[in-house]
């Protein structure tokens, strides 16, 4: 066994114990003679896991009946514009806010073919933050406003979400899974899965389904929610070996005890790395302390030389991946739901010793 530790953004970790069951299933799945990836999407087997996969989602995220689940593909980026190709009616405005790199992408595709006004615009402070109640500036009669719960590059996260009338958009990409939600309160949230889920590739909604039956007609059949909802995610082939290890995903999930049970876990990690970063003033957290980030933890050190230094001694102890986002530098530790607890401890034992001897 050589598993290193991980600490990749994403594509990122995954539990070993469903990639060893992955591996014993690949040749012959459930004695059917041949792959899950190689059967029909709507055989029996299959069949057996994507209803699997649904249930156990609603189950653990606790979704009620006014809110459907689908498996869809072209990841988080596609939803950028299918929210407001579905959502926002014609003349109408959305509102977002701008919290960093992954909410500007999304506004720029919601622009390109519509209005949007920028509710809050904190996304390129530094230290990084999330917007707060007060500061948003609605439009009357939006269509939504849209948010980004985690930014996966600068290591702020939503504590709070924000109350408003219009319904809440929410692109959970980094941190869905990793703690309990009230789906009520959101008309829409979306999710890449190469962080929390499973492989790249899927992208997981949850939508309220009267939000659905706003798309224009104008919308193509591929990119319109409804056609994914009466077709239960079944309307072409669903990214089906995808959906299989999110369904491995959602069972180990439920073996750990569910999302409050996760959210404990994922608090202790990063609480371990934050006061190792706060015990010493050779690291600084990038993120303000009410904002920081369970799944991200970034930090810069005295120099970008000793950033490089310290990114290539991890690694060469088994610590992979902690080089910061091209865009803004220094470090970043993603530990998310798959990523295990003697990693945090090895990242902050390896923290002392580099600032002790630097
Ligand atoms: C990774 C990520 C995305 C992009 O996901 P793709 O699957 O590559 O399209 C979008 N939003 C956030 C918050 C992310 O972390």
């Amino acid at each position: 066994m050589s598993r290193i530790f991980n600490f990749s953004a994403g594509p990122a970790t995954l539990p070993l114990e469903v990639l060893e069951e992955a591996q014993r299933e690949l040749t012959d799945y459930q004695g059917s003679g041949m792959s899950i990836m190689e059967m029909s999407h709507r055989g029996k087997h299959y069949d057996a896991v994507h209803q699997e996969a649904l249930l156990n989602f609603r189950e653990l995220l606790q979704v009620p009946e006014s809110h459907e689940i689908l498996f869809l593909q072209g990841g988080a980026t596609t939803q950028f514009c299918q929210v407001p190709m579905n959502l926002r009616g014609e003349g109408q405005v959305a509102d977002y806010i701008n919290s960093g790199s992954w909410s500007k992408k999304a506004i720029g595709e919601a622009k390109a073919f519509g209005k949007v006004n920028v509710a809050a615009d904190c996304g390129s402070e530094i230290p990084t933050r999330q917007a707060r109640q007060e500061e948003l500036q609605l439009s009357e009669g939006a269509a939504y406003l849209h948010c980004c719960s985690n930014e996966t590059i600068s290591g702020a996260q939503i504590m709070e979400f924000p109350k408003i009338e219009a319904p809440l958009v929410c692109d959970m990409s980094s941190d869905i899974l990793s703690r309990s939600l009230n789906v009520s309160d959101f008309g829409l949230i979306y999710a890449g899965a190469q962080k929390n889920l499973g492989p790249s590739g899927v992208a997981l909604v949850i939508i309220d389904k009267e939000l659905a039956l706003r798309a224009p007609e104008t919308v193509p059949s591929m990119l319109r929610y409804q056609t994914h909802i009466e077709k239960q995610s079944l309307y072409n082939t669903p990214p089906t070996f995808g959906v299989y290890i999110l369904c491995l995903v959602s069972r180990w999930l439920k073996e750990q005890g569910g999302l409050s049970a996760i959210q404990e876990v994922n608090e202790r990690k990063a609480l371990k790395l934050y006061d190792a970063i706060d015990a010493s003033d050779f690291y600084s957290g990038t993120a303000l302390p009410e904002f920081r980030s369970r799944m991200n933890v970034t930090f810069r050190l005295p120099s970008e030389e000793l950033e490089k230094q310290f990114v290539s001694e991890a690694a060469a102890l088994g610590m992979d991946g902690l080089k910061g986002h091209r865009s803004v530098g220094g470090i970043r530790a993603s530990i998310y739901n798959a990523f295990p607890e003697a990693g945090v401890e090895a990242l902050v034992s390896f923290m002392k010793d580099f600032a002790a001897k630097a």
